[in-house]
């Protein structure tokens, strides 16, 4: 681990010059909001970015992508993406939503095509300047993180502090014009964790969010999730702008001439109506209540059995920007079976 500051002057000039030598994937102004796309000029990255609609987790798990192609009689060839790039400015709990990803997908029957993209993949990472409207990473305790990255960038103001922290990010690094760090430099970075774990937090989870899977353990029955799925348009938005929602849909389809053909998966969101249905037409969650309910148990008790305990909220605040009914905030929820079932 080495960790340098470098002017935003001769920050710039290293971005070119990253940008020169192969993919890069950077935050950019859509409008007025922002979104990571294909960076051509460092003139476009916009470190001061809030949030951005959709989380990193595309360029690991592309909404579409075919995995095979097939000819039958023929053999099948797979399609896994082999390009390298670097994915510029990603905020930590999407840096932390992209580590429980890395878990999830290696488990198992491990996914090659995630895995290859991930392994194809330099993290830069970059502390929250600006604080989005609905951010609540405070509360899910990924307002920071210390791992996952290959770099990390903070804003001290006229410079930014990097933390080299693997072999990836020494390499990327070495483009830069940059000195080790001073101590005041080091302060200044202390001084914005601290207020960024304290201040990214614009709906406050009541509980530590290791609580919340026993809480869930007496809430099955609870009326919240008929009264919240009530308005649910059953939309899949909040599971589409999720960086923990992960869940897709394989289907084959064959060409005209039913001989060749190709493997496709998709993502699908367990709020989408016949997202559980399965041979015979039995669908066993047909109810939205069910399905409202299954995402927050997915979140706080599914999940975390499967990678250690960890909460897949990360607090980015996407789906409750992203919901029209305003039913999706998974704080507001939470907070509810708080209020109703207590602690004990
Ligand atoms: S549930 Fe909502 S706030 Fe939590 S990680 Fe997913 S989109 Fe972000
Ligand atoms: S975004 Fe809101 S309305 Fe759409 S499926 Fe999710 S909870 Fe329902």
């Amino acid at each position: 681990m080495t960790t340098k500051t470098i002017s935003k002057k001769a920050f710039k000039e290293f971005v070119n010059a990253v940008i020169a030598a192969g993919k890069v994937v950077g935050v950019q102004a859509k409008g007025e909001r922002f979104d990571f796309a294909d960076l051509t000029s460092a003139d476009d990255l916009r470190l001061d970015y809030d949030v951005t609609l959709q989380a990193p987790k595309k360029y690991f798990l592309p909404p579409c992508e075919t995995l095979m192609t097939f000819d039958v009689g023929g053999g099948y060839q797979s399609h896994i993406a082999d390009e390298p790039f670097v994915l510029l400015g990603v905020h930590p709990y999407d840096v932390v939503a992209i580590a429980q990803m890395d878990e999830l997908f290696s488990q198992d029957n491990a996914d090659v095509h995630y895995l290859k993209r991930r392994a194809n993949a330099t993290i830069v990472a970059l502390d929250v300047v600006t604080a989005s409207k609905n951010v609540f990473a405070s509360s899910m305790k990924t307002a920071t993180t210390r791992t996952g990255f290959d770099i990390l960038l903070t804003d001290i103001g006229n410079a930014y502090v990097m933390e080299i922290a693997t072999e990836k990010g020494r390499k990327l690094a070495a483009k830069a014009t940059a000195t080790v760090a001073s101590a005041d430099d080091l302060a200044k970075r202390e001084n914005i964790w601290k207020a960024n774990e304290k201040g990214l937090n614009k709906h406050a989870l009541a509980v530590n969010p290791e609580y919340l899977g026993k809480l869930l353990d007496k809430a099955y029955d609870h009326p919240v999730w008929e009264e919240k799925a009530a308005t649910c348009f059953s939309c899949g938005s909040c599971n589409l702008v999720c960086p923990t929602c992960y869940c897709f849909n394989v289907q084959d389809s064959v060409n005209w001439d039913l001989k060749t053909g190709r493997r496709g998966r998709a993502w699908d969101g367990c709020l989408l109506d016949g997202f559980a249905k399965v041979a015979g037409d039995h669908d066993f969650r047909k109810n939205r209540a069910d399905r409202f309910r299954h995402r927050l148990y997915r979140k706080a008790k599914y999940v975390p059995a499967k990678i250690g305990g960890q909460i897949a909220c990360v607090g980015c605040g996407r789906c409750v920007g992203a919901c029209l009914p305003d039913i999706a905030n998974p704080v507001a929820v939470y907070n509810r079976l708080v209020d109703d079932l207590g602690i004990g």
